[in-house]
Parts: C-alpha cells; sequence; structure tokens
C-alpha cells in the first residue's frame, strides 16, 4: 500500500454536504463524478496527498442507500492507493482476506477500484485503488 488515497464520507445530499465540507476543509471541490455502476454520485477534495470523497446514492438499490438506511451519514470507507491492483487482490486472497471485487473494476476519479468484504477487516470498509495509466 503507497498511501491512503482517500476517505470516503456517505451523505445524504451533495447539494448540502458539498459547501459544508468546503468551509470546514477550506477548499474547494475539484471534481463532481457520477459512477452508474455503483449508484452513486461523488465530489472530491484534496487535502495534501490524500483525498475527500463524499458520496450520495442516486438509486435504492446503491450500497449508499444501503448503508445509509443503516447507519446514517458519516465516515463510509478508506483507500489505499496501490502499485498493481491485480497483484495486491492476489497477495490480499492469499492473505486470508475477502473481495468483494474479484476483479478490478473502473471507479470514480480515474481509478481501477476493489473493495475488500468487511467481514474479513473487522467490520472496517476497505478500498484498494490503482490510478489508470493514461
Ligand atoms: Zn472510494
Amino acid at each position: 500500500m503507497k498511501r491512503i488515497e482517500h476517505l470516503g464520507i456517505a451523505v445524504n445530499n451533495l447539494e448540502v454536504a458539498i459547501p459544508m465540507y468546503e468551509a470546514l476543509l477550506n477548499t474547494t471541490c475539484y471534481k463532481r463524478e457520477v459512477v452508474a455502476s455503483e449508484g452513486v454520485m461523488t465530489a472530491f477534495f484534496q487535502i495534501g496527498e490524500s483525498k475527500i470523497e463524499l458520496l450520495e446514492a442516486t438509486n435504492e438499490d446503491s450500497p449508499i442507500a444501503k448503508f445509509l438506511s443503516k447507519n446514517g451519514p458519516g465516515f463510509h470507507h478508506v483507500a489505499f492507493e496501490v502499485e498493481n491492483i491485480a497483484s495486491e487482490i492476489a497477495r490480499l486472497q492469499a492473505a486470508g482476506f475477502q473481495l468483494i471485487h474479484e476483479v478490478a473494476k473502473d471507479g470514480a476519479d480515474n481509478k481501477q477500484i476493489a473493495f475488500l468484504h468487511p467481514k474479513s477487516t473487522g467490520s472496517l470498509l476497505v478500498e484498494i485503488c490503482q490510478e489508470k495509466s493514461a
């Protein structure tokens, strides 16, 4: 793992959350992006070498909608940047971790991503991500 790439935070409404986080972090949201496959709208803030990713559900079947109905808004996942996501998935599986995505998929912010199953990480939702090469 190279660094903490971002922290994912579930919110009910980006229109309300974005100005609040802009005021909190004293920086402007630099990107908004829909990830249709995950049923989320995202908004990103750069904080030093890491980011904050806000997540709003776009439909009721979205994992974020399920999370919000269970837990309410707040911390959702930590994302670690890795050098090679395919070999990292293989390493984690060999170490006994359960992957939600056994093959990396397209995520927001020009990334290949995979999530670990929280059952195998003491309930912490962990994402690994690799920047897509241009
Ligand atoms: Zn994320």
